[in-house]
């Protein structure tokens, strides 16, 4: 696939980019380089200056910006703008509380022999970032909005379905204040990264993608011994028990599931319901399911677009089909719809096992997997049976039974009686493969610094 915006809900290509030259890119790096040392040291007064003026140009932005989003990767105009809003507070948050986040950490002085001990948090330099389509802003700005106000710069190559938006946010960048190389967009193919990683100039990189790109970027970077942070799929378990309000469970659980399209590596895609509550909570959520409106994502009142690729709706298809032909039963959707677009119905699968490649994948799209526990720890048991560990849920008032699942999900999130979230004010990440490392709070913000160890005499 070339680097281009085509448009899920059609299937035509309204633009199409060329791929930067190695001259080109050799030039940005040089900038990038260059940017690196005078952002390095400006103050974080400064740099708040700059994230807020971005945030403000954000807000300006919206109605245009959230037009562009939806028409290259079909995400509905509503959640087009929410994600907008979101970055906006992202950015300001950042530039409001970034200082005290990467405020000198005093350590026991008297413990050390010293007069004074702590860490500072110093810039790597340049981070390469390598991004997905699925919220093609919002990935970019929870690195970018931290990154900046550590005093690092970035380089980003956006996924090539996103090109226009990706070019938005260096010019969002430019605009605001940042200085000149600060953050650029490399329209560059995947077959491209490796060489810049591989640059001396290059201090680290983030992916956020597939595990198969992870493998790759981790293996180039770990070639390098340069830091990397991996933000991968998910196969999130959605627990039910009986003491749980089905009703609210079932609208959360349709929400969570169908929430971007189904596009979302926190989305729930397991959900496993105790034996008890098992029919009337299938019930209810079917019944949500299907009430879902599918359809053009420009209309306001719509809740389901196209899934962004005619590549990843095949995906989704694959994994039904291959359930379907070996026994499981579709609840509701599992029908290619007629017409342009490439569209896929909120769909509920039952009787899944585990020679089902549903069992063990990841689905992007909105496919809900649903599970019959037959106790909670047979519960626990189906959540953790998963090689990935991204975000979790469970539904339960019993508190005994929370603080289990809080101790034994394998996963970098539990939420509890909610469906996960990213939010600018606490960690995300996960584990398994999910990836490793984290983004956002103060655990995101220091993977990107030089934890330097004072220690004076
Ligand atoms: P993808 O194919 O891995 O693409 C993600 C980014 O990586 C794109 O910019 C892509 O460029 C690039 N890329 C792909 N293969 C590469 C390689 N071998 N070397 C260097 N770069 C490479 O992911 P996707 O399928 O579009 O996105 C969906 C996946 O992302 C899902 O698995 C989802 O769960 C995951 N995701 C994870 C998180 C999280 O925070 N954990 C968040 C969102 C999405 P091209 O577009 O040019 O191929």
């Amino acid at each position: 696939m070339g680097i281009s915006t085509t448009n899920p809900a059609t299937g035509e290509t309204v633009r199409e980019f060329d791929a930067l030259t190695e001259s080109e890119v050799e030039e940005k790096v040089a900038r990038a380089a260059a940017a690196a040392a005078d952002h390095a040291r400006t103050s974080f007064a400064d740099r708040a200056q700059i994230l807020h003026r971005a945030a403000d140009i954000l807000d300006a932005d919206s109605e245009s910006l959230a037009s562009t989003m939806t028409t290259e990767m079909g995400k509905t105009i509503t959640a087009a703008k929410a994600e907008i809003a979101k970055c906006a507070k992202g950015l300001r948050y950042y530039a409001d509380n970034a200082a005290d986040m990467l405020a000198d950490d005093i350590a026991d002085a008297d413990a050390v022999n010293a007069s004074r001990a702590f860490h500072r948090f110093q810039p790597l330099g340049v981070i390469l970032a390598v991004m997905p389509w699925n919220f093609p802003l919002w990935q970019v700005i929870r690195f970018a909005a931290p990154g900046l106000m550590a005093g690092n710069v970035g380089l980003l190559k956006h996924a090539s379905n996103v090109p226009q938006t990706a070019l938005y946010l260096e010019d969002l960048f430019r605009r605001a204040g940042l200085v000149d190389g600060g953050f650029q967009t490399l329209l560059i193919s995947s077959k491209q990264v490796e060489a810049i990683l591989t640059d001396a100039r290059v201090a680290a990189a983030t992916l956020t993608g597939s595990e198969g790109a992870g493998r790759s970027i981790g293996e180039t970077a770990g070639g390098q011994l340069k830091k990397v942070v991996l933000e991968l799929g998910g196969s999130d378990p959605f627990v039910v028990l009986p003491s749980a309000d089905l009703e609210k469970a079932a609208k959360v659980a349709t929400t969570a599931r169908c929430q971007n399209n189904g596009q979302s590596c926190i989305a729930a895609k397991r959900f496993i319901v105790h034996t008890d509550v098992y029919d009337e909570f299938a019930r209810l959520f079917v019944e949500n399911m299907a009430a879902q409106k599918v359809g053009d994502p420009t209309d306001d009142d719509t809740d389901v677009g196209p899934l962004a690729t005619e590549q990843g709706r095949q995906d989704v298809v694959d994994l039904v089909d291959d359930a379907v032909s070996k026994g499981a039963s579709v609840l509701t959707g599992g029908q290619v719809p007629d017409g342009p677009g490439w569209f896929y119905p909120p769909t509920v699968i039952a009787d899944i096992t585990t020679d089902m490649d549903i069992y063990g994948e990841e689905v992007f799209g909105p496919v809900a997997s649903l599970y019959r526990a037959s106790d909670v720890d047979d519960a626990l048991r189906i959540a953790n049976d998963t090689d990935f560990g991204l975000g979790s849920n469970v539904w339960t008032t019993d508190s005994s039974e929370i603080e289990q699942f809080i101790d034994d999900l394998e996963a970098g999130q539990v939420f509890v009686n909610g469906m996960t979230t990213s939010y600018p004010e606490i960690s995300f990440g996960g584990i398994k493969n999910s990836g490793h490392g984290r983004e956002l709070a103060k655990f995101g913000i220091h993977e990107f610094c030089n934890v330097k160890t004072v220690w004076v005499a």
